[in-house]
């Protein structure tokens, strides 16, 4: 399990408590699948992501978080392959990508 990264949200892998299942496609993280073991919609995992994001990094408006999921999420296999309107809008720069990502710690 180790190097491996959640298809849908690329949140990484390093514990059995991050771990949600693993398919034919590849690995998911708990937040990203339901109680029935099915991957959540995109509309979830990003409002999700979204959600995230505010909470981690206070002061973090809604409309900026979502340009930073909808980068991070555009980026993924999973997502690539199973397109979905919801990632449909503006992105964040690399430039804003980084700086979210070292605030994160
Ligand atoms: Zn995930």
């Amino acid at each position: 399990m180790h190097n491996n990264t959640c298809l849908a949200c690329g949140m990484p892998l390093n514990d059995k408590s991050d771990f949600g299942m693993k398919n034919e496609q590849g690995s998911f993280c708990k937040h990203c699948i339901t109680p029935d073991q099915k991957v959540k919609s995109c509309e979830e995992i990003f409002n999700g992501g979204v959600q995230f994001f505010m909470t981690a990094i206070p002061g973090t408006e809604k409309n900026f978080a979502e340009r930073i999921v909808r980068k991070n999420m555009n980026n993924l296999p999973y997502w690539k392959k199973n397109k979905s309107l919801c990632l449909k809008g503006a992105i964040a720069t690399d430039k804003e990508f980084q700086e979210i990502l070292s605030k994160l710690g």
